[in-house]
């Protein structure tokens, strides 16, 4: 008998399931809004032009291939923090900032996972919005952390549940741990405004709460860099010390380079010090150093000044398609007739639309009209395209009307 006969069948991945359905059907008219991955106006995977450029110059200098440190590349970290925190900010510019390369977001958030789980004194529990980015739940578990869940989401609205956020910060115990999305939150594209922002922020110092800021999407959101940080650059401001977990994957269409940072924001020098070298604790028997390839191409696109230009006219390029087609489908479904209300795709931001739509509306989508997304309703706007969003319009308004 095999020793692994005992070992159950886990579920498909919901998302990947979607992809396999996808593949089976044969209808010419067939769209795929499941996968969270950045498609160009006409479908096709983009790799960014600053890119291909910043890869030839890292290649044309014929580095050795040498290990990393155990933090990783330090012209990327530093360049990465730069670009989160600021040119102005204080804790960079006091160097007390604690900084790591990680294997993009999901890296980044399994550091902080462990390093949380570890290290925090005051609790083992960590609050994630409801719903979350569904691998945000698997990844606290697995770092040892009790995970729990703050009101989120409107139904009534689909739109964000603010009373029921703050009454929820209120009413967790002091000084527990709040993961945030910085912006285009995944998967409802539903964020604060800026002032419910400084709420928020407010609530959480009042109580004393740990924030854990995952940014997935800095500058991909609203095509500025400026504008996505606000969230992370006003809780810096008022003094919070946080931890924030940044992914290139995104912004620069790295997905399969693993190119990200874990940083913690230190009360002073002395303290980074230590941090850094509980960090390095935490990282050397996980994987021992990150790759190399993808931070000196993120390196590159942010410290040329000339590829670092051309790369954040390319990020505002990819958010502005996504907000077009976010208009489109709207008008579409007005032309159409449709009496439902849609403002809500106009008003979600980022990669992602919550259609507020039912599982057995989903399901008919798929059945009917050849187009594939997660049951939860939320489509992937990257996904849509002058060609197809028509026939998603008028798919949508039959499975609604
Ligand atoms: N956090 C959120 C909210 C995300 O949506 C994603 C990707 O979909 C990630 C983190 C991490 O992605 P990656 O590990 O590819 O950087």
């Amino acid at each position: 008998i095999s020793v692994w006969s005992n070992v159950p069948a886990g579920p498909p991945d919901p998302i990947l399931g979607i992809t396999e359905a996808f593949k089976k059907d044969s209808s010419p008219q067939k769209i795929n809004l499941g996968v969270g991955a950045y498609r160009d106006a006409d479908g096709k995977p983009y790799v960014l032009p600053s890119v291909l450029a910043a890869e030839d110059k890292v290649i044309s200098e014929r580095n050795d291939k040498e290990y990393l440190p155990i933090t990783g590349l330090g012209t990327f970290t530093q360049a990465a923090a730069v670009l989160a925190y600021g040119t102005d900010s204080k804790p960079l510019s006091e160097g007390r900032v604690a900084i790591t390369q990680s294997l993009s977001g999901t890296g980044a958030l399994r550091i902080a996972g462990a390093f949380l789980a570890r290290h925090y004194p005051h609790a083992k529990e960590i609050y994630v919005p409801s719903p979350t980015w569904g691998n945000h739940i698997p990844i606290f578990r697995d770092s040892g952390l009790e995970v729990k869940t703050y009101s989120y989401y409107d139904k009534k609205t689909v739109g964000l549940d603010f009373e029921g956020l703050k009454k929820d910060l209120k009413a967790m115990p002091d000084k527990s741990i709040v993961l945030l999305h910085a912006c285009a939150h995944n998967p409802t594209g539903i964020d604060p405004t800026e002032a419910q922002w400084r709420e928020i922020s407010d609530v959480i110092k009042s109580k004393g709460h740990f924030p854990l800021i995952d940014n997935a999407y800095l500058g991909f959101a609203s095509g500025s860099v400026d504008k996505d940080a606000f969230a992370l650059r006003h809780f810096v401001e008022e003094g919070h010390q946080l931890i924030l977990c940044q992914s290139f994957a995104k912004n620069m269409g790295l997905y399969g380079e693993r190119v990200g940072t874990f940083s913690v924001v230190c009360a002073d020098k002395e303290e980074k010090a230590r941090v850094d070298s509980q960090i390095k604790i935490l990282v050397r028997p996980m994987y021992s150093n990150p790759p190399v390839h993808g931070a000196r191409v993120a390196s590159t696109l942010l410290t040329d000044k000339k590829l670092n230009a051309q790369w954040l006219a390319e990020v505002k390029g990819m958010a502005d398609r996504i907000i077009d087609m976010r208009s489109t489908l709207f008008d579409l479904l007005h032309e159409l007739g449709s009496k439902k209300k849609w403002d809500h795709i106009k008003n979600q931001i980022g990669m992602f639309a919550y259609l507020g739509i039912s599982p057995e509306q989903v399901d008919q989508l798929a059945r009917e009209h050849h187009i594939y997304l997660t049951r939860d309703g939320r489509i992937s706007v990257a996904g849509v395209t002058k060609h197809n969003v028509r026939h998603l319009a008028e798919s949508l308004h039959k499975v609604t009307a």
